[in-house]
């Protein structure tokens, strides 16, 4: 091992656990301590305020400057007593990450001294010089203003010494420049739509939540180790690296003894987690070594987003608490299982019922199959779409590997649900007007709900699951920020709910009864939307082919993926629900293209330092002793007898060469390449060069770096390998 290679090992492996004392109080005694939630704006705010600022969170209302005044007031109130000394204004730009300027809560109090202060303006909007935030065009940097504005619905929190206010952040024409503003815009849509659908069941219904719960999945590395791998400090990710000779075949990994390092790390973040409102509850090993998953209990969709976004936040803090690092990477080490992030989803009223789950009367059935079938269409009409929203040039990664969900967007039911939706697509108009009886409905589907509530049956290989009383959209990357998928899901079903309920309508007017109107068109969409359904095996190439043959998006390539936002369907769902026009569309692909483009160039150029300053100086420095060795065997022994014992010496010393020139020929080759590639003007073509000319030579190196990592004597080898960085804990 090489000097710098066996220090690091060898500290990484003396890491011993750090305490983490656990609060004299219970969970639920510090939970949410952190944050501005509703206990604390009634304790900090007058009764008027309180009623105006809840009413604003829950039901939209517009809140006048008079009363943000006083939030502010009672906010920085709170804030001061918590401790903290400073204020941001905390968005979600078009980066993975989230963005914050810090402002001291101190003004001039005009008598020499200063003060503290924080007024209702500061709290409303602010002006972040945000020229260098991604924003595709939307903004010329001398137009440079971008605003972030508060977004009420989603609680303010304390980190450190700040005040977080969370906000989304738009252009000065009033575009979405985040993923906050067209979230809050889809989430609304879908509350209208949905609610409206609702109200043929229960005319009670005011509100319907859209509820996320994700599922966090992360890969902790020795941070010695990690300091010393480039690729992995550069990019997130291994470009090279030879398997190890174990890796996760026993499945002794997953839901196994969680390691004593690792569980300290975890009970500190969870203890940080709690304390900043967000209700982890669940952690487990995942199948890879050195992989890990958490997850909260799940909450209204906004408000998870900004949980999941700030946990990663922690969890990278926290890490380092425990001399690891975090990966959030979607794919982190070849051959071993990527991250995933799957986003539970479903919708639920304010009168408590759960939408996408069975209830106890027939009624109850049908709009819990109203609601799935909708679903499996807004899911049918937008698939290509969805597959986009999850699509990054890390993410691509794992798509399609075969471990994760496959580069094509389905539907698994379940047996149960299947029988109910085929039963339903046979039965003909007489059957369903016998079904709607005058006593309501009579759907002779039996025990629903009992069937229902076993939801074990489970497909691991399906993007888009159904489980029991939500989907699973499980195609979501680790690294990425949920919003980008919960937009188009959450957009397409409004969009969907609304074109359902003008069919239903028009059958009413025309004098069918509400149920056998509601039933019809139910009846046609199951058949409409057929192929998005498949319980088969997703990883299998017959699934490609029938994938193709049923019409369904089987595109590869992540830039051409990004294509689907521009599609005329896709811009008339988003422009008719409100959620992101045209111009927004386009701007937002100009910058996901920009951003795979750099994504690969940095890969590229990490790599080609790597291959030359690392692996080819240490290969050829091996190569060299080998040389020296044959030398020194002629001079010692007869030709005939060297030659024979330095046969195996040669073999190497030609694999070897073999090995650094294809390596040196395929670096210069990539610099040329990128060099074509730059000079193209556009975002999409750049992007699409990247991705066909560059990204597969990353692999082709790869395949010679990780060759020489086989055959390089051990003891000259610089880089932790993935046995140390995949098993040391
Ligand atoms: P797994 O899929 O691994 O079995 P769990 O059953 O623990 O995991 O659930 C995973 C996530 O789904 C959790 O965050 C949980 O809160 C969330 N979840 C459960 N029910 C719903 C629902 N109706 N809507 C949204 N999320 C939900
Ligand atoms: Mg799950």
């Amino acid at each position: 091992m090489s000097k710098l290679r066996f220090r690091v090992v060898e500290t990484a492996f003396k890491k011993k656990a750090v305490e983490v004392s656990s609060p004299k109080e219970r969970p639920s005694e510090y939970f949410g301590m952190y944050v501005f939630n509703k206990d604390k704006m009634f304790k900090y705010l007058s009764n008027e305020v309180y009623k105006k600022l809840t009413d604003a969170m829950d039901n939209g209302a517009p809140l006048s400057r008079e009363i943000a005044d006083e939030v502010a007031a009672g906010m920085k109130k709170w804030a001061i007593e918590m401790g903290a000394t400073h204020y941001t204004h905390w968005f979600h730009p078009l980066t993975e990450g989230t963005a914050e300027k810090h402002d001291a809560f101190v003004e001039h109090n005009g008598k020499g001294g200063m003060m503290e202060s924080f007024s209702g303006k500061l709290l409303i909007q602010q002006e972040p010089d945000a020229s260098s935030f991604p924003n595709g065009g939307i903004r010329n940097t001398f137009e440079a203003r971008g605003y972030s504005a508060w977004d009420p619905s989603s609680p303010a929190f304390i980190v450190g010494d700040t005040l977080c206010i969370p906000t989304i952040f738009i252009a000065y024409t009033g575009e979405s420049l985040d993923y906050k503003a067209p979230l809050l815009k889809a989430l609304r849509a879908v509350d209208k739509a949905a609610v409206e659908v609702c109200r043929y069941f229960n005319p009670e219904v005011k509100k319907v939540y859209s509820y996320l719960g994700w599922e966090q999945e992360y890969f902790l590395v020795d941070e010695g180790l990690y300091a010393a791998r480039p690729d992995l400090l550069l990019t997130g990710r291994t470009l090279m690296g030879h398997e190890s000779s174990k890796n996760q075949q026993l499945e002794d990994h997953y839901f196994g003894a969680i390691p004593t390092r690792v569980t300290a790390f975890m009970k500190e973040l969870e203890i940080e987690a709690l304390k900043l409102g967000i209700p982890v509850k669940t952690r487990h090993n995942e199948v890879a070594p050195n992989q890990f998953e958490l997850a909260p209990i799940f909450e209204e969709c906004n408000l998870a987003n900004d949980h999941n976004l700030l946990i990663m936040a922690l969890m990278r803090k926290i890490a380092r608490h425990h001399g690891f690092r975090v990966l959030l990477h979607e794919k982190p080490f070849k051959g071993v299982n990527g991250s995933g992030k799957h986003n539970n989803w479903s919708l639920g009223t304010d009168t408590g019922i759960l939408l996408m789950g069975p209830g106890k009367t027939s009624e109850d059935n049908l709009r819990f199959i109203t609601f799935v079938v909708n679903t499996l269409m807004a899911v049918y009409h937008h698939n290509g779409l969805l597959k986009a929203s999850i699509m990054s040039a890390t993410n691509a990664h794992r798509l399609g590997a075969n471990e994760a969900p496959p580069a094509i967007i389905s539907s698994f039911l379940g047996k149960q649900l299947t029988q109910v939706l085929d039963h339903l697509e046979e039965s003909t108009k007489d059957d369903l007007i016998s079904l709607s009886g005058k006593q309501g409905l009579k759907m002779d589907i039996p025990q629903i709900p009992e069937l229902l509530i076993d939801n074990t049956d489970r497909n691991r290989t399906s993007p888009f699951a159904f489980t029991g009383n939500r989907f699973e959209f499980r195609a979501v990357g680790s690294e990425a920020n949920c919003a980008s998928a919960m937009v188009a899901l959450n957009a397409a079903v409004a969009d969907q709910l609304t074109k359902f309920k003008k069919e239903v309508d028009a059958l009413i007017d025309k004098g069918e009864p509400k149920i056998s109107a509601i039933l019809e068109i139910i009846r046609k969409y199951i058949k409409e939307c057929k192929a998005i359904r498949f319980d088969g095996n997703g990883y299998s190439d017959e699934w490609k082919e029938e994938a193709q043959r049923r019409g369904l998006d089987c595109e590869t390539s992540c830039p051409i993926i990004f294509d689907n936002y521009l599609k005329p369907e896709s811009i008339a769902m988003f422009e008719s629900t409100g959620v992101l026009t045209k111009k927004e569309l386009e701007a937002r692909n100009e910058v996901k293209w920009e951003t795979y483009t750099k994504k690969i160039q940095i890969e590229a150029r990490v790599l080609g330092d790597l291959a030359m300053n690392h692996i080819v100086p240490v290969a050829t420095e091996y190569q060299s002793k080998l040389i020296d060795n044959v030398y020194k065997m002629k001079d010692l022994f007869p030709a005939d007898k060297a030659t024979k014992m330095s046969a195996k010496n040669l073999e190497l010393i030609e694999e070897i060469a073999d090995h650094t020139i294809f390596i040196k020929e395929h670096v210069d080759a990539m610099v040329e390449a990128r060099k074509v590639a730059n000079k193209i003007e556009s975002e999409r073509e750049k992007a699409i060069a990247y991705h066909d000319t560059i990204a597969p030579m990353l692999e082709e190196i790869r395949y010679h770096i990780d060759k020489l990592e086989l055959i390089v004597d051990n003891q000259m080898w610089t880089l932790p390998k993935y046995r140390e960085l995949l098993f040391i804990r």
